[in-house]
């Protein structure tokens, strides 16, 4: 088990002192023993280039990345004792899937007998369940299948670190998420501190003990699946985390006392002031309403904002569905049960309690409220 810290890692690709890119900047992360870490962003926020810094295939520019405690900026990829898996598996197609797994085993000096490195690879294959493949080349395995295996050359040297780069890219919707369930619990099982990119939030909300928000190379917030959904740091992880997106509206704030007054284009509500932690000073907000907190009124009172809707389209998703509105204050989504009565162009009036009102900074985008 591993302790892996970055510590104001920088990377700039080029020159720095010219057009350099830069890539990834002053990123502190911290993963305990056996946590599983999800890098989480757009495309070409920076995640892969910290993966590959962990994994030592890419050199930082500044900053420290350090192995319980000890610098490994240093040490060569192939000292760092860290398996990686990738979205294009990189078995080796003329091998069985034995060898396959075992060849890691053979390459390095461990002083393991043929025997036990068979054993071993028994072992993985029965963990993984494909035990029954074990003498099938790469192209007669299904994209599935060919993950497991990759899983499993990753999982037989029972490395320090786990690195994943979109390792469920390349598979069908179901698969992915039966496949993420497994490293999630495969990744549980063997204990081993993991490092995980992907671009996809619903996966990374499944899979992560812990996610890392990066935009523009920069850390935007790093927490728990539930801290990054219900405290989000600022608007662009509000915005990325959750589906479907939050509903946002310009707003000014008053403090009226007891509570804040917001007020929106016609419409105006109270906040408590025993809803905010810290004391709010802004004027200019941005007011955000997540689609799962939005209500139908008539089935529940709350002292929250309450507006009409015109309903254009109802998307079922399972038990739930998705409501697209417009209401004068612009399109309006919600996520609500009890959906059957509910069809376009009917009137919908809607509401939400006010300790589920998101408010933001309208200038420095960060969390207020
Ligand atoms: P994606 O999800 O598209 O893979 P990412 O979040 O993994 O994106 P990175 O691949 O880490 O992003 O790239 C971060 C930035 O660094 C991008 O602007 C990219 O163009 C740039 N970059 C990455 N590798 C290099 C390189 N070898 N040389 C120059 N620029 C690079």
């Amino acid at each position: 088990m591993t302790h892996l810290e970055l510590d104001s890692v920088t990377k700039v690709f080029g020159d720095p002192s010219k057009d350099g890119v830069v890539a990834v900047n002053d990123l502190d992360i911290d993963v305990a023993d056996g946590e599983f870490l999800v890098l989480l962003g757009p495309s070409g926020c920076g995640k892969t280039t910290t993966l590959r810094m962990i994994g030592g295939l890419e050199d930082p520019t500044e900053g420290e990345v350090r192995f319980d405690g000890t610098v490994v900026n240093e040490v060569k990829a192939r000292n760092r004792d860290v398996a990686m898996v990738f979205q294009d598996f990189a078995l080796y197609p003329h091998m069985t899937v034995r060898e396959n797994l075992g060849f890691g085993l053979k390459r390095e000096d461990n002083g393991m007998s043929n025997e036990e490195i068979d054993d071993r690879v028994t072992e993985v294959a029965e963990m993984l369940e494909i035990e029954e493949l074990l003498n099938n080349k790469p192209a007669q395995l299904s994209g599935g299948q060919k993950q497991r295996v990759a899983l499993g050359r990753a999982i037989i040297r029972e490395p320090r670190l786990f690195l994943f780069d979109e390792p469920l890219a390349n598979l069908d919707a179901k698969l992915r998420k039966t496949m993420r369930t497994e490293i999630d619990e495969l990744q549980s099982e063997v204990g081993i501190t993991s490092a995980y990119v992907t671009h996809n939030q619903e996966e990374a909300m499944t899979i992560a003990d812990k996610i890392a928000i990066l935009n523009d190379g920069q850390l935007q917030q790093l927490g728990t699946p539930d801290q990054v959904f219900n405290e989000p740091a600022n608007l662009f992880v509000a915005q990325f985390v959750g589906s479907p997106d939050m509903n946002l509206f310009d707003a000014t704030l008053d403090d009226d006392g007891d509570a804040y007054r917001v007020d929106m284009d016609m419409l105006s509500f109270e906040i408590p002031k025993t809803l905010v932690e810290t004391e709010i000073t802004t004027e200019n907000v941005l007011v955000g309403f997540r689609p799962q907190d939005l209500y139908q009124s008539r089935r529940r009172v709350t002292d929250g904002p309450e507006f009409d809707t015109t309903v254009r389209v109802v998307e079922p998703v399972g038990t739930e569905a998705i409501v697209h509105t417009t209401s004068f204050l612009g399109d309006v989504t919600a996520k609500v049960g009890n959906f059957h009565d509910i069809d376009a162009k009917d009137e919908l009036s809607l509401t939400i309690a006010p300790e589920h009102v998101y408010l933001f900074d309208a200038e420095t985008e960060e969390l207020l409220k």
